[in-house]
């Protein structure tokens, strides 16, 4: 069904970028509807990365640390309070061309939008990347996943394997091992990327193994995960490894599918805004979070262009609309 009211902001995405926009918008009176997303098979999900992460020890205020999930239930309950309209729905297409934009959600190809807004704020954040693998999709809740917090429990007193080099394969890692005999990070260099902090307390920790310059090539297994199968990245020598779970912690892709033609874009898919504004190339429509920051890519930054969003929204709808 669609609504004829224009809404003054209409906030896609519901991370700690999007609801930050959410308090901050409420709290001006804009009465922001915030389209909070649903959960998907590739870890999407009302709240963003937070929601598949266990503990917080670096977003400020909390000194002993917070649980990912309680961070962001603090985040909605806080810009509910404040009047923000959550939908637990996604938007299946948008239409930037001219003023009100369009938004859709179910049926695409619907000819009336579902909503219609005055200014957009894009928070869709990033996805978790696969390695593209043979058997990879159809092993996919069956053994390998990409999130520890979700499914760690699974593999209690079993060899798993985490691959990736990052901050998040550190964590996943150390994580696992509260569940695991054994995890091994299978990494494709002979050094990580992941900052000091985490790698040494991944490194000390007597429960992991790491194979350096390894490539995993596919994951074998007929119901669920038997074993990996891996290259060597220095000699091309192919191994094996007998694991029951795989965790993938590769990185992120932004999640800007849905603006492709309309908005512009790095070459890596990420949102290009106006430094030293969250504004994109059209007018009214701003971008904050992970969607358009390969750089930082932290939940306080993402809260902090969250917040530069629902101003750069308020002087522009002052400007353009309602003054
Ligand atoms: P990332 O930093 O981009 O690291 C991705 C890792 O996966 C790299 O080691 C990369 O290898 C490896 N990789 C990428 N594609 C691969 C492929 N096809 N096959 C095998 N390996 C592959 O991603 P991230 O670890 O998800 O972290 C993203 C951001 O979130 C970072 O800014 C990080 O600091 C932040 N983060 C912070 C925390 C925390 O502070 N608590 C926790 C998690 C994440 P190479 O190194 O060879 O490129």
């Amino acid at each position: 069904m669609s609504d004829s009211t224009i809404h003054d902001v209409l906030i896609l995405g519901s991370g700690p970028a999007g609801l930050t926009a959410a308090i901050y918008t409420a709290r001006a009176s804009l009465e922001p509807l915030v389209l909070e997303g649903e959960p998907s098979s590739t870890g999407d999900q009302p709240g963003g990365q937070l929601m598949l992460t266990t503990e917080v020890e670096n977003f400020p205020g909390f000194p002993e640390g917070i649980m990912g999930p309680e961070l962001m239930m603090g985040f909605r309950d806080q810009a509910s309070r404040f009047g923000a309209d959550l939908q637990t729905v996604k938007a299946s297409k948008v239409d930037l061309s001219e003023r009100p934009y369009k938004v859709w959600v179910g049926d695409p190809e619907a000819a009336e939008p579902t909503y219609l807004a005055h200014t957009l704020i894009i928070s869709t954040g990033a996805t978790a990347l696969m390695l593209d693998l043979p058997n990879e999709q159809r092993l996919l809740g069956h053994g390998v996943s990409t999130c520890a917090t979700c499914d760690g429990f699974f593999f209690r007193d079993q060899d798993i394997a985490v691959i990736g080099g990052g901050d998040s394969a550190m964590e996943e890692a150390t994580f696992l091992t509260k569940f695991a005999k054994t995890v091994t990070i299978i990494h494709r260099r002979d050094e990580f990327r992941a900052s000091k902090i985490m790698q040494d307390r991944a490194l000390a920790n007597p429960k992991i193994n790491v194979m350096w310059n390894s490539q995993v090539t596919d994951v074998i297994g007929d119901q669920t995960v038997e074993k990996v199968l891996i290259e060597d990245t220095v000699t091309g020598e192919a191994s094996e490894l007998p694991v029951t779970g795989v965790f993938v912690a590769i990185g992120h892709r932004p999640n800007t599918d849905l603006f492709v033609g309309q908005l512009d874009m790095k070459d890596n898919g990420y949102l290009i805004t106006q430094a030293p504004s969250t504004r994109t190339n059209v007018e009214g429509v701003f971008a904050c979070g992970d969607v358009q920051d390969d750089t930082y890519r932290q939940a306080i930054s993402a809260a902090g262009s969250g917040c530069m969003a629902a101003i750069d929204a308020e002087r522009w709808l002052e400007d353009n609309v309602h003054g």
